[in-house]
């Protein structure tokens, strides 16, 4: 681990805490891009025009109300606090340039403050006209939402934006946050606790940009502290709610959206799915080098923020009641959500390993993904991957690039029928990866971490001990349906049954229950990959569409 000057020395360098879609060179063309006249001409009639007779704080720190601002004359300064005090300089904005990045497009405090710094005239955009604006200015929209990544790409590189987060890397608590973070690309440091906060303080805690310091936080806590969470609104009846932000889900919500109708997606964690921890997605069409899930994922959740889709991020779906063409989700903490109509994009989670006190190990030794977090984790070490699919394969593969060795542990005899020959073929020209089939793992041993790993050869029974602090468990999934139990019909394996069936409305996505849909991993027989997912969201919208108008079919 590494240190940036100018950082504090316990702060770990932003390679781990930024997600690795943030580890590129920096456009700053299209981070800082500059409105023509013309452009400028058409937005003026979602805004006015409003003079500052010199230096005027526009926002601050955590504000969730700004307003898009378009300078016209004069300047915007926008800054952040600096390592050693006082304040950094990260943008000027000068005539026909804007202020804002991700909080343009949803209720995220800003993560950097803005003020004027002269006499300046500014056209002055009300966030809640922002959303008209994105629907029907197409060009200009695209300038947003480029200039919001690339923005959100800066702060991320740069480490010394948002918020920090005190504690022990070997602390699971810690693994969550930072995982949750990462995730939702929230700009953060990560700093090891040292022994003086150790002793004094209630870790990890996580210390916001205005100063206060929350200990141990609930993700759901601090999702609504950051404005992550976009809170349902109590009083509106939604089109659709999408539950799950997998592939599946946010395709759902972007087009249903983009078609004009009233959208919300609620998600348990962070947007992204499984997809969402991937190392890299190869197969997907448009991304010849492969992409990386969180990528995609950022990506996808900007395209359904740009048509106003609403996310209410680390809230769990508890229950769903449908009563009289309305439905009712209830979520964790309390909340309910009303609409008219529901796709469940809930996905699947992977198994976990049937080995005596695994319990113990996860996210301190044992991990359900491989990403650049936690494959920083085992730099240098052995790792062992168990598992026969193509996301155990991309695993090994990927941590072979970090890892000393990777051992990977198979039930089956061989490869063949469960992985796609290309990653085959790599892991058995890897000279890092070790092949070992008709293998189980038996034995998972340690204190407060996990030390040691055995396997045992099915035929042989020969056993085999080593030294292992990091297991990454992708044994195939588990739909994430209990929330759905007795209310629409499940196959024996908890999958969702859709189409088709006698009684079912005739589309392939329909459940039982008339306006609640399912897709994606979810959904019995349905294909279980990232195009098959997005593919289903999007033309489930059209059922969505008919059925709203009262234009469905039934059998
Ligand atoms: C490591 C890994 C690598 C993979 N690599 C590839 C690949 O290279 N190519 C490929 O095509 N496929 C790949 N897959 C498979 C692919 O990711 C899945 O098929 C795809 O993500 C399914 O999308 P989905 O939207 O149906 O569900 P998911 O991606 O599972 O998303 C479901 C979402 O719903 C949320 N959720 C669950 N329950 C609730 C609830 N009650 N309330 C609110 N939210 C809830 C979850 O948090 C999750 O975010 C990979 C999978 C993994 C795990």
């Amino acid at each position: 681990m590494t240190t940036r000057p100018g950082l504090p020395k316990n702060t770990v360098q932003n390679d781990l805490v930024r997600p690795d879609w943030a580890i590129t060179n920096f456009r700053r063309d299209l981070a800082f891009p500059r409105l023509t006249e013309e452009m400028v001409q058409r937005l003026r009639s979602y805004g006015r025009e409003k003079t500052f007779p010199g230096r005027f704080t526009l926002f601050t720190y955590g504000s969730t109300a700004a307003d898009m601002f378009i300078v016209l004359r004069g300047g915007i300064d926008v800054f952040k606090p600096a390592p050693a005090g006082g304040e950094r300089i990260t943008g000027k904005h000068r005539r026909y340039e804007f202020a804002g990045e991700f909080n343009l497009l949803n209720s995220q405090g800003a993560v950097v403050e803005a003020r004027t710094t002269c006499k300046t005239t500014l056209l002055c955009i009300a966030k809640d006209d922002l959303p008209r604006l994105m629907r029907a200015e197409g060009d200009i929209a695209n300038l947003i939402v480029q200039a919001a990544i690339w923005r959100r790409i800066n702060l991320l590189n740069d480490g010394a934006s948002g918020v920090v987060l005190t504690g022990s890397s070997n602390d699971p608590a810690v693994t969550e946050l930072r995982r949750f973070l990462i995730r939702n690309s929230y700009p953060h440091r990560f700093e090891e606790a040292t022994e003086s906060n150790t002793t004094h303080d209630i870790l990890p805690n996580v210390r916001l940009s205005d100063g206060r310091l929350i200990s141990r936080p609930a993700i759901s806590a601090l999702a609504d502290e950051l404005g992550i969470t976009e809170l349902p609104r109590t009083n509106t009846v939604y089109d659709v709610a999408v539950v799950g932000a997998g592939p599946g889900g946010t395709a759902a919500a972007l087009y249903a959206a983009s078609e004009g109708l009233r959208t919300i997606i609620i998600e348990g964690l962070a947007p992204g799915g499984q997809a969402g921890t991937s190392s890299k997605i190869e197969n997907y069409l448009g991304f010849p080098m492969g992409i990386s899930g969180q990528e995609l994922a950022s990506r996808a959740q900007l395209q359904a923020l740009k048509f106003g889709t609403h996310f209410a991020i680390s809230r769990q779906v508890v229950s769903v009641k449908s009563t009289n063409g309305m439905h009712t989700l209830a979520l964790d903490g309390g909340t309910k959500v009303c609409s008219r109509s529901v796709v469940v994009a809930t996905g699947a989670q992977y198994r976990r390993l049937a080995v005596e006190g695994f319990e113990r190990y996860e996210n301190c030794g044992l991990f359900y993904a491989a990403t650049p977090m936690e494959a920083i984790l085992c730099q240098g070490q052995d790792v062992l991957v168990v598992g026969g699919g193509n996301s155990a394969g991309q695993a090994s593969i990927f941590l072979s690039g970090y890892a000393r060795h990777v051992f990977h542990v198979v039930r089956g005899e061989s490869l063949e029928s469960s992985m796609s020959q290309y990653l085959i073929s790599r892991i058995e020209s890897s000279s890092k990866i070790t092949l070992c089939t008709g293998c189980d793992v038996v034995a998972l041993e340690g204190d407060a971490t996990l030390q040691r790993v055995a396997w045992t050869h099915r035929k042989t029974g020969e056993r085999i001990n080593r030294a292992i602090r990091h297991v990454f468990v992708m044994i195939g999934a588990e739909p994430n349906s209990g929330w759905l139990f007795g209310t629409v019909l499940l196959d024996t394996k908890g999958f969702v049954l859709t189409g088709g069936n006698e009684g079912f409305e005739r589309t392939p996505y329909c459940t039982n229950v008339p306006g609640i849909y399912a897709i994606g991993d979810v959904r019995a027989h349905s294909v279980k990959r990232v195009a098959s997912a997005v593919g289903e969201g999007s033309v489930v919208i059209s059922d969505v569409h008919r059925y709203l108008n009262g234009a469905f079919t039934t059998i």
